[in-house]
Formats: structure tokens, sequence, C-alpha cells
């Protein structure tokens, strides 16, 4: 009988590309992807330790699994990723959640097969987490869910420490891939049709660290930027400490990578970033701004910022939307500050509370959603070039070159295709558009 897996993702792009792989060996044994968590033999949770929320919704979709597995003991439940990279929270799953059959970490979930297989032949619980990032797992099958856009990870890992990020505790040191491995996968993405190609790091700029002594990141994305074929070449994230002028030159004279550079700024604040440990002052990230928009015009800029860090004051955070005031993101990525168990930042103060966190980000929000609809205004009445994502009828998602949204009637077949369209409307987070 025909089995069936499903795996659900929380978090970044990182851990989609995991799930990728996750379901690439489940297919290899045999097992269907599907989205239905009845039908499903095997249910896998790729789970995410950044904020507290992201847990917190873990444990209660696996609380709903209780039921499922009691009308199907045969059901396989899986926990794997960042969140469960803890002892503490695998610990606390184990204990709390006897529904869960195994749990995997970041460095052992390719052994995905092998430990479905022993909770199978013994019926015990498996919980395989190691603490050392060994060898990168190289040929993993992969089952990337859409034909379009294909995340390719260039690096594991995080070796920078900003004060409140659980990152590096649960993804380990950084650790890049051979550029023939990566430039071998780029050119059969591109043979197979995948029409953006993601490289993803926590630090693409740190790429070759260690590995290479004069190759890096911008010799990589040139080396890409070669390959023949109608496709584009985006990355994340960039850290602005580590993102110079060498790779807004390799962006500016590139001839398939998208003019969007997402550069996570976190605060507006030097005493805060200071206190965040993120290496950079609020000066030297305008100076790449500055050059980045001075070598290309077009460049969409985009950024992280979190609000209510411990020691931000009300003048850091005045500070901060003077910054975006000052900066004008085309999009910005706005985060309430979590506390996150073992980081330098859970020991200091004072602590910000839960309305003033609510009161800041709303202002943040507000503040950039006006600047983006602007920003997106200057668009109407313009011709852009896109790439279509999504088709819901006829109703097409699509993005540009700087990855901004637009929205526009068209037929099916459109999907995947780079079209020109007519910009009619422009809101914070989209474009509407007409198809010419
Ligand atoms: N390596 C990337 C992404 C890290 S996680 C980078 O440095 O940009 C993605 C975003 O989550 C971060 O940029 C940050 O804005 C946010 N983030 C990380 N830890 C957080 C925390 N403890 N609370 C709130 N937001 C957090
Ligand atoms: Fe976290 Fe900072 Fe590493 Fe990004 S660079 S993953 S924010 S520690």
């Amino acid at each position: 009988m025909q089995k069936y897996a499903l795996i659900e993702t929380y978090g970044c792009q990182q851990n989609e590309a995991d799930s990728d792989k996750l379901r690439g060996m489940l297919l290899s044994a045999g097992y269907l992807p599907t989205k239905e968590r009845q039908k499903a033999d095997i249910i896998i949770f790729n789970t995410c330790a950044v904020r507290e929320h992201a847990e917190l919704k873990v444990f209660g979709n696996v609380g709903a699994l209780k039921h499922l597995k009691a009308k199907k003991p045969s059901l396989i439940i899986g926990l794997c990723g960042c969140m469960m990279q803890q002892q503490h929270r695998a610990s606390e799953i184990l204990e709390k959640h006897k529904q869960v059959d195994f749990i995997l970490g970041t460095h052992t979930f390719p052994r995905l097969l092998e430990v479905i297989n022993e909770v199978q032949t013994t019926g015990r619980r498996v919980c395989l987490i190691d603490d050392s990032a060994g060898e990168i797992a190289e040929g993993l099958p992969v089952d990337r869910e859409n034909g379009i856009k294909a995340y390719i990870t260039i690096m594991y890992g995080c070796d920078n420490f900003c004060s409140y990020c659980v990152v590096p505790y649960v993804r380990g040191r950084e650790r890049s891939r051979p550029k023939e491995k990566i430039i071998a996968e780029a050119k059969s993405l591109i043979a197979e049709g995948y029409k953006e190609l993601m490289l993803l790091g926590q630090n693409v700029n740190s790429y070759g660290k260690g590995l290479y002594e004069d190759y890096g990141f911008t010799e990589l994305l040139t080396e890409i930027d070669t390959l023949e074929g109608e496709y584009k070449i985006s990355f994340m994230t960039s850290h602005p400490k580590d993102a110079g002028k060498k790779l807004i030159d390799v962006m500016a004279g590139g001839r398939h990578i998208a003019r969007h550079l997402h550069l996570p700024v976190q605060c507006g604040s030097d005493k805060v970033l200071s206190d965040m440990n993120r290496k950079y002052s609020t000066a030297q990230y305008l100076e790449i701004v500055d050059y980045a928009r001075t070598k290309m015009p077009d460049v969409a800029v985009s950024s992280d910022i979190i609000v209510g860090f411990p020691t931000e004051s009300e003048k850091d955070f005045e500070a901060t939307i003077d910054f975006i005031k000052k900066v004008r993101f085309d999009a910005l990525y706005t985060f309430i500050y979590s506390k996150r168990k073992n980081t330098p930042a859970a020991e200091m103060k004072p602590e910000i509370s839960k309305e003033e966190k609510q009161a800041r980000i709303a202002k943040l929000i507000k503040t950039q959603d006006e600047i983006s609809k602007e920003k997106n205004q200057i668009f109407v009445g313009s011709e852009k070039k896109v790439l279509v994502y999504s088709a819901d009828e006829n109703r097409l998602t699509a993005r540009d070159d700087g990855g901004r949204l637009v929205h526009f009637e068209g037929p099916e077949e459109l999907l995947g295709k780079f079209v020109t369209v007519k910009v009619i409307k422009a809101m914070p987070h989209s474009m509407l558009a007409q198809l010419i």
C-alpha cells in the first residue's frame, strides 16, 4: 500500500531547505508527500528556535497529534530542527508528548531513514542529538516543493554570536560547502528549469572561511553568474559587518544577480548595536547602503529590526525610527525581542514590558508601511519584469528583481515565466499590475 509523509516546516529558509532534504530521503524510501495529517503515515515537524512564539506553536501542534496517533497507532511522529537541538526542549517533548517517536537534531537529520527503521523494528523511541557538527552530508536526495525557486545551502552554522540569538548554539560553527559542489548543483538546477537560485547561509559573506584562502562569497557569486540560462540568483543573509563594496560591485556588474540586498540592521542605536554584539555602527551601515544605491539606483534594500531588546531605551527606539526614515527601506521584517535561554542578552537588564514592546512594534510597522507604500507608488504607471511564482486560477503572484511582490491577472501557463507587467496600484506590501 502507498505510504505518505507530511513535513511541516517552521522558521527560516534554511529550515525549508532542510525539509526539502527530509522529503527527498522519505521519497527515496517510497513515501509520497501529502499535506493531509489524516492521510500521513509519517508526520515530521521541522522546528525553529529563534523566537519563543515559534516554539510554543510546535508544542501546541504536537499536542494536537495525540488523537491522530490514538486512532492510527502505526503513525510515526518525529521532530527535528533547531528547537530540538536544545536538550531542554527535547527532554520536555519526550516527557510531555509520549506520541512522539523520534527526535533528531540539526546535525543528525541526515540519519532520518535509519532512525525511522529503528523505531519501526524495535518500537522504541529514539532521540539523536549530536552537538559536534561533523562533515557536511553531501548527496542527500532533495525534493523541492516547487519547480521555480530552489534553495542552495552554501554554508551551515554561524560564528557571530549576536547577543540575542540562539542560532550559533543550535546550528554550530560556520562550515562552507566546497565550491565545486555548489556550482554543480546550480548547473543542474538551471538545466532542470529552475528560475531562481537562492544561496543560503546565516552570513553568506563569510563563505569560504577556513576552506579557501582567496575564494569567498563574491568569487562564488561571480562564478555562478557565468552559467548560461534564464534565471536569477538571490542570496540570504548578508551581515552588514561583512557586506563590503566588493559585494556591491559584483552585484552591479552581474548578469543574473538580483538587485536585492537583504541587510539586517536590527536597530538604529549604536549603543544597542554594541549590546547586541553586531560589530558595526549605523554610520558604517549607511555607508554601504549609500554605495549600493549609487552603483545600483534600482536596488531594493530590505532589513530586519528587533524591538524591545533589554537595553533599548525610549531614546534608542526613537533612534531606530529616525534611522528607518533616513534609510527608507523597501521592506522591513520586524520582530519583538524574544528572550532565548543561555544567550548573553537573556542576562541583560532592564527588561522591556510586553505592552511597551507592542507599542514600539506598532509604531515601527506604521512608519515603515508609509515608506513602503510611497516607494511602491513610484512604480505606478511604469513597466517591470517579474517572475511568476504562484497561480490561484488566473490570479498570479510574482516578484520583481528586488523581491517586491506584484499581483496581476493572467493565464496559469505563465507560472515560472519572466513576464513584463505595468503597475497600476501601490500598497505597502505589494503592487497591483496588468499583463502587457
Ligand atoms: N543570520 C541571519 C538571520 C538570523 S534569524 C541574520 O543575521 O540576519 C532572522 C532574524 O530573526 C534576525 O535577523 C533577527 O532580526 C531575528 N531574531 C533573531 N533572534 C531573535 C530574538 N531572540 N528575538 C527576536 N528576534 C530575533
Ligand atoms: Fe543570529 Fe547574528 Fe548569526 Fe544572524 S549573524 S544567525 S542574528 S548570531
